[in-house]
């Protein structure tokens, strides 16, 4: 079989690989001029420093396949995702744990005691929370709502945590110990060489043929025998329904002689910082000394025609749009639609690779393997 991939992020290049080694014949358009989606690392000529050209991606999951799947294209070196916050004057350890609770209300709480605590100032009148703000306000009560979570979320989404679902801050934890990592998965690491290198491994396969600078069309559809895409869903079908909503990022870019912020994310919690945090690179590869230093201070906005496309927003209104499309997927013949674009979902790396080996086997289940190449 002729297959085509529309896209060189991580869902194409899994499902390409997996394929390939099938014995089928693989075909890959990427529009931008390399691979590896928005996870796509480039080390700095100046500094020589890895950068995350799209914001930074940190790689962790309790998927012990997908780790080994991952570790077998790349060497993936220790790394724990610590992030600090500035708000109200003082920097903060997150996700809110002992530390934060302690250095917040000036106390030396233990665990028991900081529950006890944070009970009292949690609003418990709540008892299903359904927006961001109740959750918060339910979990943590109004004080670190404020300091912490409000603006930075107004800023992030563009909207009040009333109007955004509890989902969302279910993805940061509240810990009454002092764990500080960011992240509770069993395995989480970063890629020695970066993404991209992981990304060029796994799609050099004598079988996989990659396009760069290739745009798709509908009509090529129409030359293979199968097409999976992992694009944005409403592009494939022209927005002929309108378009599907996102925010998106922008970068300031900035060097520094020396540590600028001593550590790699920096959050700003407060409204009127009008950046959601800055990235210092280097500091996602702690193994690796650089004099000089790359940083990025982020802009979360609403996506343009011209942007592009990061966060789904999933509102009512996107997600009444989204069954729309998903009823023109169901006449489409010889696509299946694969990924954070190609199904209008926000998702971590790994969930992303997943899914890519889980539809790659379900074809192959179905379609058998291809003629030996
Ligand atoms: N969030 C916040 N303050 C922070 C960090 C996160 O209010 O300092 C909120 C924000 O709404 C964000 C959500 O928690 O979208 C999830 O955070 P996460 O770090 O998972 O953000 P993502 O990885 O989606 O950028």
């Amino acid at each position: 079989m002729h297959i085509l991939l529309v896209g060189a992020g991580l869902s194409c290049a899994v499902i390409g690989r997996t394929l390939a080694e099938a014995g089928h014949r693989i075909t890959i358009m990427e529009a931008r001029d390399h691979v590896a989606g928005n996870c796509h690392t480039v080390r700095d000529a100046d500094t020589g420093v890895m950068v995350h050209v799209y914001g930074p991606h940190i790689f962790h999951t309790d998927d012990e396949e997908v780790w080994d799947y991952v570790n077998r294209y790349e060497t993936f070196l220790p790394y724990k995702n610590r992030v600090k916050t500035t708000s109200k004057g003082q920097v903060f350890s997150l996700p809110v744990n002992l530390h934060t609770i302690n250095q917040f209300y000036g106390k030396t709480l233990r665990p028991d005691e900081a529950r006890a605590f944070i009970e009292e100032q949690a609003d418990t009148s709540i008892t299903d929370p359904q927006t961001f703000e109740e959750q918060a306000l339910r979990f943590v009560g109004p004080d670190l709502y404020e300091a912490f979570f409000k603006g930075y979320t107004i800023k992030q989404w563009g909207m009040s945590p009333r109007d955004l679902p509890a989902s969302i801050l279910k993805r940061l934890p509240v810990r009454f110990n002092y764990d500080d990592n960011y992240f509770f998965h069993r395995f989480q690491g970063m890629p020695e060489n970066g993404y991209t290198a992981m990304v060029e491994r796994i799609l050099d396969h004598p079988a996989i043929t990659v396009h760069l600078n290739t745009a798709f069309t509908r009509a090529q559809a129409d030359d293979y025998d199968h097409v999976f895409y992992s694009g944005p869903l409403d592009g494939f079908f022209d927005y002929e329904l309108g378009r599907l909503g996102y925010r998106t990022l922008d970068f300031e870019r900035f060097t520094y002689e020396g540590d600028y912020q001593g550590c790699a994310v920096m959050n700003y919690g407060e409204e009127d910082v009008p950046f959601t945090r800055i990235t210092e690179h280097k500091h996602f590869a702690p193994w690796e000394e650089h004099e000089g230093s790359v940083c990025y201070r982020e802009f979360s906005r609403a996506c343009g025609p011209d942007d592009i496309p990061y966060y789904p927003i999933r509102q009512v209104k996107e997600k009444a749009l989204l069954a729309e499309y998903e009823a023109l997927v169901e006449k489409v013949g010889n696509v299946t639609f694969v990924g954070r674009l190609g199904t209008y979902r926000y998702l971590d790396m790994d969930v992303t690779i997943r899914e890519a080996l889980d539809v790659a086997r379900a074809y192959l289940g179905k379609a058998g393997a291809g003629e030996a190449v």
